[in-house]
Order: structure tokens, then C-alpha cells, then sequence
């Protein structure tokens, strides 16, 4: 993998956009005391994710960002970028360069970019350490480092190590996934006691609904009831009904009878009567 290029604006005393181009083999920075060279290890160091303040040599994330000089006023962020030659596949992507970039703002707000795409810092931590580059091993070695490594104790030992076989990409993956657990685990105990909680009001809820189906029921049942019932009183009201009209023709025949008697009587009084 060649380190191609590193690309820095704002970072500390790089006001000015400055582009470091670097070739096969190895490459010297030289300067006074004081010119910049460590803030060049920082900007990789920043670039590749670092999150301690105390290790990029500052106090706080405004201290990343050029303060200010007597000719130049203090900038508002600050950028670097790296850009690797990816031609033997480094980084498992199907591209032949790879540029991963950091922006930080005075606000503390701080942006990832792979490509020039935005990116969550996991990602970009994920990346790089499949192309076996980190901030524990023996990627960048700062001042003073050296001495370090010489000395480290076991545990730091294993993470550099660990660093260059490539074993970094799945450890993050078992810290992210282990953080899953462990959020999974308190969801599951609020879920619990949000149980617990609920039990009660939960049969009282269940007996409000029981009574409400009852109620129901009953409800439906009486209206099956009135329909039945309205409908034998119309049927009884009808057979009421055919009997009267019955009744009445009957009455109506018998009338017309006595009224035909009633005739005949009468005609019979005025036979009487002429021959009287
Ligand atoms: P040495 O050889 O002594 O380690 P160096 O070349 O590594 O020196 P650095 O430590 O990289 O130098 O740079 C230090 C310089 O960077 C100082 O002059 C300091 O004022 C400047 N510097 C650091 N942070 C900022 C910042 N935020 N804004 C402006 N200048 C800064």
C-alpha cells in the first residue's frame, strides 16, 4: 500500500492549504524546532480517527484549529486529508485510490468523508483497519514513541500486534457488538419492568373489556328480542285485523237481509191497508 498524498488546511499551523506528495521508499520531513513536523504526525493521527486530545497534543478540539497569527486571522475548521494508492487492494474496495478525510469545526462538530462521501467515524475505523493501519500499532510512531514501543507492557504489545495481523477490524466488530448486547440487555429490563408496571392495570383492563363484550352480547340479544316481539305484534294485529273484516261483511249481508225483511213487511202492511 503507498501512501500517496496528505493534505492539510487549518490544522494547527497549516493556515495555508499544504499538500505533502509522497513517493516509494521512504520520505524525510526536516525543519527547525517548533516548524510543524509533529503537527504533521498529529494531522495523521487525526485523519485516522484519534480521538484523545492529549495524544493529537491539545487540550481541546478548538486547539486542532489554526488560533491565529499577527498576519493571519484564526479559521473556523480545519481539514486533512489522506489519499492511498489502492491499486493492490488494500482497502477491499473496488477503486484505485482511496482518500479518507476529517473536518473538525470550532463547535466541536466533527465530519468523516471516504471518497468525498460522508461517513460515520465506525466506518472509517472499520476501513482502515482492513487495510491493517491504526492508531495503537506501529502506524504512526510519534516522538518519543519509540521508547514506548520498546517498552510497552503486554496489553500494549497485544493491540499492536493485534493491529498488524488485521485482527483490529474484527475487534471493533466485537465491541460494537458486545455494546449491542449490553443496549439489547437494558432494553430487555425497562421491557421487564415496564411488565411489572403494566400487570395491574393490565387485568384491570382486561375486566373493563370483558364487561364491555358482555354488554354487548346482552345488547345484541335484546334487540333480536324487540324484533321478534314487534313482529308477533304485527302478525297478531293482522289475524285482528282479517277477524274484524270478517265480522263486518257478516254484518254488512245480515243488514242488507233485515233491511230485505223489512221491505217485504212493509209491503205487506200496504196490502193490508189498500184492502181496507
Ligand atoms: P519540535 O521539533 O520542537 O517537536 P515541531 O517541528 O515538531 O517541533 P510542532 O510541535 O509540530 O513543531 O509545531 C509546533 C508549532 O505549531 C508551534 O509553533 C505552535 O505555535 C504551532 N501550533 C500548534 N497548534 C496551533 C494552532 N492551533 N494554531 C496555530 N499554530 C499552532
Amino acid at each position: 500500500m503507498l501512501l500517496k498524498r496528505l493534505e492539510i488546511i487549518g490544522f494547527k499551523s497549516f493556515v495555508q492549504k499544504t499538500i505533502l506528495e509522497f513517493d516509494k521508499g521512504i520520505s524525510v520531513i526536516v525543519g527547525p524546532n517548533g516548524a510543524g513536523k509533529s503537527n504533521i504526525s498529529d494531522a495523521l493521527r487525526f485523519v485516522l480517527g484519534e480521538q484523545s486530545m492529549r495524544t493529537l497534543r491539545v487540550k481541546k478540539t478548538e486547539d486542532l484549529i489554526f488560533s491565529g497569527s499577527e498576519e493571519k486571522q484564526r479559521l473556523n475548521q480545519a481539514k486533512v486529508t489522506l489519499v492511498f494508492d489502492n491499486s493492490d487492494k488494500s482497502f477491499p474496495l473496488d477503486v484505485s485510490e482511496i482518500s479518507i478525510s476529517r473536518q473538525v469545526y470550532r463547535d466541536g462538530e466533527n465530519k468523516y468523508f471516504i471518497n468525498n462521501s460522508q461517513t460515520r467515524l465506525k466506518d472509517l475505523l472499520t476501513l482502515t483497519a482492513k487495510a491493517k493501519i491504526g492508531l495503537k500499532g506501529y502506524t504512526i510512531i510519534s516522538q518519543g514513541m519509540g521508547d514506548h514501543i520498546i517498552s510497552a507492557n503486554l496489553k500494549e504489545r497485544k493491540e499492536m500486534l493485534d493491529e498488524a495481523i488485521g485482527l483490529k477490524e474484527f475487534q471493533l466488530k466485537k465491541n460494537e457488538a458486545r455494546l449491542k448486547l449490553q443496549q439489547t440487555k437494558n432494553n430487555l429490563e425497562k421491557v421487564k419492568a415496564l411488565i411489572l408496571e403494566l400487570t395491574p392495570n393490565l387485568r384491570f383492563l382486561e375486566e373493563q373489556v370483558k364487561k364491555i363484550k358482555e354488554k354487548r352480547e346482552i345488547k345484541s340479544k335484546l334487540e333480536e328480542l324487540e324484533k321478534r316481539l314487534f313482529s308477533e305484534k304485527l302478525l297478531f294485529l293482522k289475524k285482528d285485523a282479517d277477524r274484524m273484516k270478517n265480522e263486518y261483511e257478516n254484518l254488512k249481508k245480515r243488514i242488507s237481509e233485515l233491511e230485505k225483511e223489512k221491505l217485504e213487511f212493509l209491503k205487506k202492511i200496504k196490502k193490508i191497508e189498500d184492502y181496507t
